[in-house]
């Protein structure tokens, strides 16, 4: 048994390959990866972006930010637990402009060695 990785706009393919990683514990610090970057990403929307007034900013884009830190902040304790009891999770952020996007953490079937995405990367 191993982990996927991966990310998609909901109702389309992934524009990449799913990340294949050997542990939960590495697929759980690539979620982690997965939703940093996206949530730096979408911060630079905000208009205070960089400013001396961006820590205190409450626009759209700060708190819809903090709802992607608050999952993040769970990552290794609730969405742990999650993914030991039902093998799966995934969760959807809905930007406040721009597509959806959801992120996925699931178990794959044979092993790591075995699998076409590890012999990929
Ligand atoms: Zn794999
Ligand atoms: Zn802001």
């Amino acid at each position: 048994m191993h982990y996927h990785v991966g990310t998609n706009i909901p109702g389309y393919l992934p524009e990449s390959e799913p990340h294949c990683v050997d542990s939960l514990g590495d697929a759980l610090a690539s979620l982690k990866d997965e939703l940093e970057e996206s949530r730096d990403n979408w911060h630079t929307n905000c208009p205070a972006y960089g400013s001396s007034e961006w820590g205190e900013c409450t626009c759209h884009w700060c708190r819809f930010c903090e709802e992607v830190e608050s999952t993040i902040d769970k990552i290794d304790t609730e969405i742990n637990a999650e993914v030991y009891e039902d093998s799966h999770f995934g969760d959807t952020f809905v930007p406040p402009e721009g597509a959806p996007i959801h992120f996925w953490l699931t178990e794959a079937e044979g092993t790591y060695e075995e699998c076409e995405l590890s012999q990929a990367t």
